[in-house]
């Protein structure tokens, strides 16, 4: 009797704290939901407060109510930080893909004295090309980088030289872009085409033998469009050839199988025509259907299939501006 009874009460004891678990267990779970629920609704409160106050932040500076709404979805919050004043066009400008607005100014001069359309003026902006040719010029930081940008506005920094160059004919280049330079004149070779190796690496007193020697003969302005000033050549990167079926570097060279069979297979061996026809205004040198530049299969095919020069690739994948 005794022992029973003494089981009785223990379970008794036991249900009751079961329940009390239960509920304690409920009692949390509505706790936590209760908890995040509130974190949720702050977030989107302050959300809401902030997106508010930078719609005022705009609405004070000049924008109508549904301008700044559309500023708010185009730009992010860092950029819409440096909006300091009311500028014209900036709601156009801010849906472009390309915009940086660190360059607004520059984006708006262009618009004004121009009909480009707000792509082109982005674009034109970001290349530097509303500036004269040789002005603001910048230092490159990454001299051996297969991808380095060489050109009126980004300079080799001076007194250096490639890494790693190798003898390929008559040329020296970079290693990388020598070895596909043999392989590209092999195949020309073997579909009956004969190729000269033209000019490969120069060094930075060879340009500058160069570029004076031309400035004395046709004047700087003249030279400017077919030689480059020392340090802004890419041949003294060792990642740029000029080729020829004659000896010589002629625009005729575009009427040649030669060229016809570079336009076709250059990017699968990674180069690009550096300076086309069609984009004088943007590259700064005549048309040169001779000069080669090495980017790499993968790029070189990505910019011949965009139909675009090295300067809009690093607009559109570079992130320059
Ligand atoms: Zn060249």
């Amino acid at each position: 009797m005794k022992r029973k009874k003494r089981v009785k009460v223990h379970f008794g004891n036991l249900i009751i704290l079961i329940i009390i678990i239960g509920i304690g267990i409920f009692g949390i779970k509505v706790l936590y939901k209760q908890l995040n629920s509130d974190d949720t609704n702050n977030t989107n409160i302050e959300n809401k407060i902030e997106s508010d106050s930078i719609k005022d932040k705009l609405v004070n500076l000049g924008y109508s109510k549904s301008e700044s709404e559309e500023i708010i979805n185009n730009l992010d919050k860092e950029e819409i930080e440096k909006i300091d004043k009311k500028y014209d066009y900036l709601v156009e400008f801010s849906k472009i893909k390309y915009f940086h607005i660190e360059n607004i100014e520059r984006y708006i001069n262009l618009k004004n004295k121009s009909d480009y359309s707000y792509d082109e003026i982005i674009m034109r902006v970001n290349t530097s090309i509303d500036k004269e040719f040789y002005t603001d010029i910048k230092t490159v930081d990454n001299p051996n980088d297969l991808l380095v940008l060489v050109n009126k506005f980004y300079a080799l920094p001076s007194g250096i030289e490639p890494n790693d160059l190798i003898q390929v004919e008559s040329v020296k280049m970079q290693r990388e872009a020598g070895e596909a330079l043999k392989e590209m004149a092999t195949a020309m070779r073997n579909d009956g085409l004969k190729i000269i190796l033209q000019s490969g690496y120069r060094s930075e007193d060879t340009q500058s033998y160069l570029y004076n020697r031309y400035v004395a003969r046709d004047g700087k302005e003249e030279a400017d469009t077919y030689s480059a000033r020392p340090n802004h050549s890419e041949h003294q990167t060792g990642l740029a050839i000029d080729v020829s079926h004659d000896g010589t570097l002629e625009e005729y060279f575009e009427d040649t199988p030669q060229f016809e069979w570079l336009q076709d297979n250059a990017h699968k061996y990674g180069f690009i025509l550096r300076y086309p026809k069609d984009k004088v205004y943007m590259t700064g040198y005549t048309y040169e259907p001779w000069h080669y530049r090495y980017v790499g299969i993968e790029v070189a095919t990505l910019i011949k299939n965009e139909n675009i020069t090295f300067e809009e690739y690093y607009v559109k994948y570079k992130g320059l501006y």
